[in-house]
């Protein structure tokens, strides 16, 4: 039995992930990339921007021209977006301006750009510049934001929507991923019964698995749903023994100290090396980390999608209880995930925010404890929902962070700022 606290065991999460790998890579469109894990580089085929881009609508200069306004320039031309500059005005001359869209090029003499707003016309041949000015303003020279041949994107990216329009701008309407790790979500208990399925009085709709594999797939995975286990270990070892094919496997329910808690026992048949087997925290206190092996002396066959080899798969043993189980995904098992799909570990990111109303707690536990941020930009404030704990899965989904309560505080007061744990998929 290794019970750490909360900030030992993430670390020993965080190590152990350290050493798991991708598995193999998949060319998908570019449509078809976002939240995948890049595994090549995306280079920059040409400059960005490939030619001095005005940023605004207004006049191409000569910035020594427009040194003391207000001056008068003479109009020699309209340089629109896509337009070759040097077909409209190879060279521009001293005394001169050419009329400039946002997102033209300037043409080869021209060095700033005065915005319309700043600008008069006397007569159509001539334009009078109203605020002086000087070089390079409203300009991005060629190959300011990339040279051509340097590196836009790294493999091991996380491609979110701002990654996407690099590789577009970088002309790859195709790019290489990583595959998404296959995930083995495993629930037991013998009062679990399907979503499918009419429940009986005592019985409990099984909804751990479908929040499970929600997360899963929101932190890149492919989630797989096994069967229910009943709490027996001889059909519990069969679906175990399945799920450790996968590249990690979640099991929820049966780790806590019931007699009818038999994860951990048939687990132990599988070579498991427990890392730990509970944490210091609240939601989660039980929860079990660890790698295992199918038996030598299994014959089964490994599907050909399933991982390679016969090596160790890591599992996590989650509590039954379904904020638990929530929970200690958002902390424990996104750094494995994020290994698994090609990608260093991703930080937890905690925020700050203003405690609405007084908090008491017991200490000894790190809690997080479902809550509401609201409030404007600048004066955001948390409040805790009212929940009958851990089971409360209604309550839960009317929160949209943790607060964070460290293990030796008693009492927060109402106006104190406090470290929450945002939720959302873009986490
Ligand atoms: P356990 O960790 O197996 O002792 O379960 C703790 C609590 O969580 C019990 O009230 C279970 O009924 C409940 N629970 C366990 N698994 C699930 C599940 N898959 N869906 C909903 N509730 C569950
Ligand atoms: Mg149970």
């Amino acid at each position: 039995m290794s019970v750490l606290s909360f900030t030992d065991a993430r670390r020993t999460v965080e190590l152990v992930a350290s050493d798991l790998k991708a598995g193999g890579t998949e060319s998908v469109p570019l449509a078809r990339a976002a939240h995948r894990v890049l595994a090549q580089s995306v280079i920059a085929d040409r400059d960005l921007p490939p030619f001095p881009r005005s940023t605004r609508d207004g006049f191409a200069v000569r910035s020594e021209d427009v040194l003391h306004a207000p001056t008068t320039l003479r109009v020699v031309g309209e340089i629109r977006a896509g337009a070759d500059p040097s077909l409209i005005c190879p060279e521009l001359q001293s005394g001169t301006a050419v009329e400039i869209m946002t997102g033209a090029s300037l043409p080869s003499g021209a060095d700033a750009v005065i915005m319309v707003e700043y600008t008069s016309r006397p007569d159509e041949h001539s334009v009078l510049i109203e605020r002086s000015s000087v070089a390079r303003k409203n300009v991005v020279p060629a190959g300011a934001e990339a040279r051509s041949g340097t590196t836009l994107l790294a493999p091991g990216t996380r491609l979110d929507y701002a990654a996407i329009a690099s590789a577009a701008s970088a002309g790859r309407a195709e790019l290489a991923v990583f595959i998404r790790p296959r995930v083995a979500i495993l629930t037991t208990g013998d009062e679990i019964v399907d979503v499918t399925a009419k429940p009986g009085p005592y019985q409990i709709r099984n909804s751990n698995s479908h929040s499970l594999a929600a997360q899963v797939a929101a932190a890149g995975g492919e989630p797989i749903i096994l069967p229910i286990a009943p709490d027996e270990p001889v059909r519990l070892a069969e679906l175990i023994a399945l799920g450790l094919e996968h590249d990690l496997l979640l099991m929820t329910g049966g780790v806590s100290m019931g007699k009818h808690d038999l994860v951990e026992p048939v687990l132990a048949k599988f070579n498991a090396r427990f890392r730990f087997t509970g944490a210091h925290i609240q939601p989660g206190k039980p929860i079990v980390f660890g790698e295992a092996r199918l038996p030598k002396t299994s014959n089964r066959v490994p599907h050909p999608d399933l991982r390679e080899g016969w090596d160790t798969t890591p599992f996590f043993g989650l509590p039954g209880n379904p904020v638990s189980t929530m929970v200690c995904f958002e902390l424990f098992v996104r750094p494995v995930l994020d290994a698994l799909s090609g990608t260093r570990p991703r930080p937890l990111f905690f925020t700050r925010a203003r405690l609405a109303s007084t908090l008491k707690t017991k200490t000894g536990l790190t809690r997080f404890l479902p809550a509401t941020l609201s409030g404007a930009l600048a004066d955001t404030t948390v409040d805790l929902i009212p929940w009958h704990g851990s089971g409360d899965v209604v309550a839960t989904a009317r929160a949209n962070c943790y607060i964070v309560v460290p293990p030796d505080r008693e009492t927060i007061p109402a106006g104190e700022f406090i470290s929450i744990l945002l939720r959302g998929a873009e986490l």
